[in-house]
């Protein structure tokens, strides 16, 4: 026998990848008979109908058809309605959307499409992994051997009060298992971001089962996407499963809505409990210690069930039983606008009773409040079983929306403002509900201030008041006639009067009033007044007429101007301009906008961002920083915004930060002719602009500008303005030096200027510069020596070049006699000028004779004179610099 278990195993992957559920439901429809009666439901029965859900001997008349039967409902004339034409093709199409979703979705889009039993075990451990206050529980394992887990919520302690939710004890109703795997999910999520939930979570332990028939449930995914019990075969019959929700020890084959036929789609089984999962799940629930509340949850219907389900008695806890189902009911309904309806037993007979439920077992075997929630949709029209995906998420919230009433409710405390500062403080309250209000500025508690165009005790901000007093004779309001005042229409709905208030301004002019006809008009009156009481206007209906008609129309009379108003006949002073955007009094645009409110970026360029998130739901936290500007959108599937940078700054830093769904979020900067700059997702690190700006010398006028260059670093060359000193040369013997360290030092060059005047040039050592022969015995100019020269004429002799700096040009003297310069710019004091040397020198003269000497004490020479050279003759070689100009 092992032997074959391989193969087994082997066909049941080969079934669980075909996803062929929808075979049974071949030419089948689903059809609401208008009315069910035992007659036709007799009849029907000879076509192997399948009607989605029965209670006692009546079905509900959502039924599923084959053409037979349908055939037959023609024949007989009984009055349907088709819900759904094919629904194998329907089946199809919700296994080919999972397919096509499924490799596409995670995160928040978990709860997009209905998911696997192997899917929802990782997403258990994901959430069992990442809480440390929720635990991954097994509870025992079903017939076909698979686990039955859940999460556990408990922050520890004994005895603290529990609440247990599960899903799925009908194979067929997927989206109990999202939801009930929503609610752990959430629970985990906001238990670390949410003090309520801490709160509450601290003083309740919380059970979670989304799967408590997996067999069930892999088979309505692999094979029959309608099937309803579990999977356990029933000993002499070739009919497979249990109703779990019938195979309760609480009145258990008390024949409401039970069968004992193990064909039939609500078998109670051999024995109470005899279903292997409704044993486990019983033992279960029996360990935990003050159970206090449970939630069975189901679909569809749009129902809230309370204890007893079987009876239609009240039980000994019905005035609580109603409280929390009335809380619970009105958490779901409110959650999106969705109506559910709240009862027990067959609720006053729209319901029917059924025997051997779990939720009443939770009450009568473990004294626990037991409740049955029928998930969305409410009829089979809405989708019935196959609750559209792009529902899964609002039934999911209504769900844990009601579930935490039930949490609330266990905990036993007192809700409400717990800051005493909010007007709506309640100092019974011991947990903080988030509900604290202040006062508006009208003096309400939670108020939104005045309504727009009214101060807070309901009077006109601008223009007057008019008070509109309305009349039915007959008392049931206006019957669809309509008050129009100047286009504002009001009127009486019930009740034979009523009255409204409207502002208008008296200076307009004419004010024009029009009442419809409606379907009793000659019960209609009603007065125009104003807020002194005076009658402006009053008629019935119909009617056509006006007021104000006799006023002297103010406005701007100036046809040039923007507002001008033709029909003003005094003007007020209002004329208007077309401001540089067009508009009519306006003031331009914003500093730092345009007229069309981009922003303008002076010198620099705009960014444009997109933003965008695949899931549609905002970035969850992440935030794309751009050069250390922060930008998030917080709802929808996208977003963008602008930002000006300066692109010869160099690089831009972008980064994104990972937020809680990394993967939904991308991203694009573009530059302002829509040229992609950077893009990506996040996390992000990175950059853009990089490319180093051109830098060079940006100044025309320099001997090395660079067109190209963006950045000027400074380098610009320009032809340098030479210095240069004019020296008077005498006609005949001089001797001149020069500060000037000229650009070409060749004696022929530097004398060139006085060349027509010019004899002879000679240097200390008698070498000589003969124009006349053109012969330069002297070679360069050098700068520390004199220079013996003669000319036929006296000239100016210019030399450029460049200035040199006394007190960094070492001076050089011999031992015996020196023709040295004298390289500062302005006259100085012989003495001082050779100041370091005076000790060395025994005479110094001028080309003249006029002379000094330091042993006689004698000075002829006084000061030195820029341009002139000298003689010394001294009695060591030795260096020296000249004082600085
Ligand atoms: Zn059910």
């Amino acid at each position: 026998m092992k032997r074959i278990l391989p193969l087994i195993l082997m066909f049941s992957c080969i079934l669980a990848h075909a996803q062929n559920n929808s075979l049974p439901y071949e030419n089948t429809s689903v059809v609401k008979i208008k009315s069910l009666t035992p007659e036709i439901e007799s009849a029907l029965n000879a076509f192997d109908v399948n009607y989605l859900s029965c209670r006692s001997h009546a079905c509900v008349p959502d039924v599923i058809v084959n053409k037979e039967a349908k055939n037959w409902l023609k024949d007989n004339g009984v009055s349907y309605e088709t819900l759904v034409e094919d629904l194998k093709e329907k089946i199809d199409r919700e296994n080919q959307y999972m397919n096509l979703m499924r490799s596409q979705r995670d995160g928040e889009a978990w709860y997009t499409i209905y998911r696997t039993y192997d899917e929802v075990q990782d997403k258990l451990e994901e959430i069992a992994s990442s809480n440390s206050i929720a635990t991954l529980i097994n509870l025992g394992s079903s017939y076909e051997n698979r686990a039955i887990r859940g999460i556990k919520f408990s922050t520890g302690g004994n005895n603290k009060p529990a609440v247990f939710f599960n899903g799925c004890q009908h194979a067929r109703e997927w989206v109990t298992v999202m939801a009930t795997t929503y609610l752990a999910d959430q629970l985990s999520q906001n238990y670390t971001a949410d003090s309520f939930i801490q709160n509450l979570l601290n003083i309740v332990d919380v059970y979670i089962i989304p799967i408590v028939n997996p067999d069930g449930y892999v088979y309505s995914h692999t094979t029959d996407r309608y099937w309803r019990k579990n999977r356990q075969p029933n000993p002499g019959s070739s009919y497979i499963g249990t109703d779990l929700n019938r195979n309760w020890d609480a009145d258990w084959n008390g024949g409401q809505s039970t069968s004992t036929s193990p064909s039939s789609d609500v078998y109670v089984g051999s024995s109470p409990f005899s279903a292997y999962e409704a044993n486990v799940v019983k033992n279960y629930m029996q360990s935990i210690p003050n159970l206090r509340g449970h939630l069975d949850i189901h679909s569809y219907s749009a129902l809230v069930l309370g204890p007893w389900g079987y009876s239609n008695s009240q039980t000994p806890d019905h005035a609580e039983v109603v409280s929390l189902g009335n809380a619970m009911n009105d958490a779901i309904t409110n959650t999106n606008g969705y109506p559910f309806t709240f009862g027990t037993g067959d609720a006053n007979g729209a319901l029917y009773l059924a025997s051997g439920t779990m939720p009443d077992w939770t009450y009568d075997g473990l004294g626990a409040l037991g409740y049955t929630y029928e998930l969305r949709p409410n009829s089979a029209s809405g989708g019935g079983f196959e609750l559209p995906e792009s529902q899964i998420l609002d039934a999911c919230e209504e769900n844990y929306n009601g579930a935490m009433e039930m949490i609330i409710w266990a905990a036993d405390i007192q809700s409400g403002c717990t800051d005493p500062s909010a007007c709506n403080y309640n100092s019974n309250a011991t947990v903080d509900d988030g509900s604290c209000a202040q006062i508006d500025e009208c003096g309400d508690c939670g108020g939104n201030g005045p309504a727009p165009g009214y101060d807070c005790d309901g009077n006109c901000l601008t223009g007057e008041t008019l008070n509109i007093s309305m009349l039915d004779s007959y008392g049931d309001g206006w019957n669809g006639s309509n008050l129009v005042v100047n286009g504002i229409s009001v009127t009486l709905n019930t009740g034979s009067s009523g009255s409204e208030v409207l502002c208008f301004d008296s200076s307009e002019g004419c004010v024009e009033v029009n009442v419809s006809e409606g379907s009793w008009p000659a019960e209609v009156s009603w007065t125009i007044s104003d807020a002194s009481g005076q009658e402006l206007l009053s008629g019935g209906a119909p009617f056509t007429g006006e007021f104000n008609c006799d006023v002297q129309v103010s406005g701007c009379t100036d046809p040039s101007a923007c507002n001008y108003n033709a029909s003003a006949e005094l003007d007020d002073g209002s004329c208007a301009e077309l401001d540089e955007c067009g508009d009519c009094g306006g003031d331009g645009p914003l500093p730092g906008y345009d007229c069309d409110g981009n922003i303008e970026c002076g010198s620099g360029a705009l960014l444009s961002i997109e933003m965008i998130d695949s899931y549609g739901d905002g970035w969850n936290g992440t935030d794309l920083i751009i050069n250390g500007e922060s930008f998030t959108f917080e709802t929808g599937d996208n977003a963008s915004a602008s930002l000006c940078y300066d692109p010869s700054q160099g690089c831009v830093s972008v980064t994104a930060t990972e937020g809680s769904y990394p993967t939904e979020v991308s991203w694009t900067i573009s530059d302002a002719s829509d040229q992609e700059l950077i893009s990506g997702g996040a996390p992000f690190t990175g950059e853009f602009n990089c490319v180093e700006p051109v830098s060079g010398c940006t100044n025309p006028d320099a001997l090395n500008y660079n067109a190209d260059a963006e950045v000027d670093d400074g380098s610009c060359e320009f032809t340098p303005v030479p210095d240069s000193q004019t020296i008077d040369l005498p006609e005949g013997w001089y001797t001149f030096s020069t500060y000037i360290e000229p650009i070409n030092p060749s004696m022929d060059v530097v004398l060139a200027p006085v060349y027509n005047s010019l004899i002879i040039a000679k240097d200390g050592q008698g070498l000589a510069y003969l124009p006349n022969f053109d012969f330069n015995g002297i070679g360069d100019l050098n700068n520390g020596k004199g220079y013996l020269i003669k000319l036929s004429d006296a000239s100016d002799l210019t030399i450029s070049g460049t200035k040199l700096l006394p007190q960094d040009y070492q001076m050089e003297f011999n031992v015996g006699w020196n023709m040295f310069s004298y390289l500062r710019d302005s006259s100085g004091n012989l003495e001082q000028m050779l100041a370091p040397i005076l000790n060395e020198i025994i005479i110094v003269k001028t080309f003249d004779g006029t002379a000094y000497l330091p042993e006689w004490n004698y000075n002829g020479i006084g000061d030195f004179i820029p341009g002139e050279g000298y003689q010394a003759k001294l009695t060591s070689s030795v260096t020296f610099y000249y004082p600085g100009n």
